[in-house]
């Protein structure tokens, strides 16, 4: 597998390309399925898919996870060549950052409720990462989970006012057994917070089919053992607004560890 570590080496791999198509993978690393899944659906969709592992620090705030938010690489890499990968993009901090680390563009108006009122930062962070992720390497697709159904839509509506061209491909949420939706930040739970976490799906579906109110479900989260609710919601997915609902999103918090899901509510 070519592992790709400064930016000479992704320029020889866009020279390589001649008129291929190319998806890019963002990824912050500690692999998991869903991860590989839209390294699959990469592979399908393009002639080259291109997975980068970058931990990006302007979208984490003071007193978060930064420090701790677990690396796996050697780990990681080894899946991705499992699944097909011929290349990784491993880019450096510099690469990233060449002016130093600070945001260099904001998120519009799509960030400023749900994610953005909790973690007011974050979306600020995550377009300055993907903006220059997008910039030097120029892909055709861009793979990015439903599991994190703002920043889908955030990252849409970047990519659509820069008029850049590039497709946002959403890939819907891979989930283990019990419905927890498969998340890097899973590997914090104890086993009875897992068991606890394993629940919210299911109160989920019953918010997103209309069996139970928002405050019921946001009292349910609370009753089965969660310390906090962020939000649990219904919005328009347009405009993460309530008006004319048809997504349920969740963020709550076990102990020190913030979990979020999101579905689609039915008709
Ligand atoms: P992260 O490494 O957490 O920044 O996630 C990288 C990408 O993987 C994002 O586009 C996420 O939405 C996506 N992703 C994370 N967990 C899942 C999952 N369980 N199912 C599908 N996509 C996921």
């Amino acid at each position: 597998m070519n592992i790709i570590s400064s930016l000479p080496k992704l320029k020889e791999l866009q020279n390589s390309l001649n008129n291929e198509s190319l998806a890019l993978v963002p990824t912050m690393g500690a692999l998991h399925d869903g991860h590989l899944k839209l390294v699959e659906e990469g592979l399908k969709i393009a002639d080259v898919c291109l997975p980068y592992i970058y931990v990006n620090p302007t979208q984490f705030a003071e007193g978060e996870d930064l420090e701790t938010y677990p690396r796996t690489l050697e780990e990681d890499l080894e899946k991705l060549e499992k699944v097909g990968v011929k290349a990784v993009w491993l880019p450096s901090t510099s690469d990233i950052y060449p002016n130093g680390v600070k945001i260099t563009h904001k998120a519009g108006e799509l960030a400023k409720s749900l994610e953005g009122q909790f973690r007011p930062h974050f979306f600020d962070g995550v377009v300055t990462v993907l903006h220059r992720m997008f910039t030097l390497s120029k892909p055709d697709f861009v793979m990015m989970g439903e599991k994190d159904f703002q920043q889908l839509q955030v990252v849409r509506h970047m990519v659509r006012e820069e008029n850049m061209p590039i497709e946002i491909m959403g890939v819907p949420t891979v989930r283990d057994r019990n419905g927890l939706a498969l998340s890097s930040r899973n590997a914090y739970l104890n086993d009875l917070e897992y068991e606890i976490a394993a629940e919210l799906n299911k109160i989920l579906v019953r918010f997103a089919q209309n069996m139970i109110t928002e405050k019921e479900a946001q009292n349910l989260i609370l009753e089965i053992g969660f310390d906090k609710v962020d939000y649990c919601r219904a919005v328009n997915s347009e405009i993460f607004l309530p008006d004319d609902p048809n997504r349920v999103l969740v963020a709550a918090w076990i102990g020190t560890t913030r979990l979020i899901d999101n579905m689609p509510m039915s008709a």
